[in-house]
């Protein structure tokens, strides 16, 4: 079983970020998908473990409401941020 190095808050985030994208008003080109992500995953704490593949998603299952909450919040200020400063080419406007 190959054993790799993750950081779950990563995981997550991307998670929860598919579950709430469509109630984020925000454009969800791979640019702003990407920077929303990145900017809430820069305000959260890594959780690094060493798991297998398989393991994951019972990993990911240890984390509790209070965090869920966190990061909407964090997925919620990022699309704003985002929102105001999209870094998507203008003259292919995709904020639709
Ligand atoms: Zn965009």
């Amino acid at each position: 079983m190959e054993i790799v190095l993750r950081n779950l808050t990563e995981d997550y985030v991307m998670l929860v970020y598919n579950e709430i994208s469509s109630t984020l008003d925000c454009c969800k080109c791979d640019q702003c998908r990407l920077d929303v992500i990145s900017y809430a995953l820069n305000r959260l704490k890594p959780r690094y473990v060493v798991t297998s593949e398989g393991e994951l998603m019972t990993k990911l299952c240890e984390f509790d409401y209070q965090f869920e909450t966190t990061v909407i919040s964090e997925l919620t200020k990022a699309a704003k941020v985002v929102k105001a400063n999209p870094r998507h080419k203008l003259n292919k406007d995709e904020n639709k």
